[in-house]
């Protein structure tokens, strides 16, 4: 039979003394760890896991966090179109809005319903991606919670509130109006602009009614002139004959 010259996997250490000076040496170690983090977690309250008597670890200012409605702060306005682009995209299926058409000095359509369910909400950040204008945003709102399923329904007013209290933490952190920190702008007017739109759009309107109206009267002139020179035309030709 062929002789085999395999080395075990493990090395065996032939010393009893040498075994006892590492397992020794190992428990030191792990003491070592074990006291290292205890001074940094409870004489430097530096945890990574901190309890809630040593108050909360800050939330960087663009966590991505419960999701808010934004007014502009330029006008007062709602910055909302309800163009849906959100309601749409939304994977989870958890916005509801409900528009009117035309709601006087406000740009684009008025969401009179808007409501996200965060029973449902995954904080994927579509709906806010997806919006044209700065009226979806991510806030530090973190603590999302109930006794009901019902108390997660957040309706338009709660959601104007969480993100209203999100744009002024920016404001007074430096950053600026949503405008400025979500680089889209603002549809909104104020009351003076929108009565200069309204203006000129009846200007417009009342222009393109006078070029409708002058063209219109051309028109007739071009007939009357053409049925005038037809007629004259059988008169002469009657003349010519007798
Ligand atoms: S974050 Fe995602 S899941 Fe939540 S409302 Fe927006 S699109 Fe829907
Ligand atoms: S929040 Fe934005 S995307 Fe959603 S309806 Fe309003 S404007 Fe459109």
């Amino acid at each position: 039979m062929k002789e085999t010259n395999l080395k075990p996997v493990v090395p065996v250490r032939q010393s009893y003394w040498q075994d006892l000076l590492d397992a020794f040496a190992t428990i030191l170690k792990g003491m070592w760890v074990t006291l290292r983090n205890f001074g940094r977690v409870v004489i430097k309250r530096q945890a990574t896991t901190i309890t809630k008597k040593w108050g909360s670890r800050q939330i960087a200012l663009r966590y991505r966090g419960t999701i808010g409605l934004t007014i502009d702060r330029r006008t007062g306005k709602e910055n909302c179109i309800g163009c849906l682009a959100c309601e749409r995209i939304c994977p989870d299926h958890c916005i509801h809005i409900e528009t009117i058409d035309d709601k006087p000095g406000h740009k684009g359509k008025y969401p009179v319903v808007f409501v996200i369910d965060n029973n449902l909400c995954s904080l994927c950040g579509l709906c806010v991606e997806v919006c044209p204008v700065p009226a979806l945003i991510h806030t530090e709102v973190w603590q999302v919670g109930g006794y009901s399923h019902r108390s997660l329904v957040f309706d338009k007013q709660r959601l104007l509130e969480i993100g209203e209290w999100q744009q002024e933490r920016w404001i007074r952190a430096g950053l600026g109006i949503v405008d400025q920190v979500t680089g889209k702008k603002s549809m909104q007017m104020t009351d003076e602009e929108w009565k200069a739109e309204e203006e000129k759009k009846k200007a417009a309107a009342a222009a393109r009614a006078q070029r409708a109206a002058a063209a219109r009267q051309q028109q007739t002139a071009q007939t009357a002139r053409a049925k005038h020179g037809s007629s004259e035309k059988t008169i002469s030709q009657e003349t010519s004959e007798v």
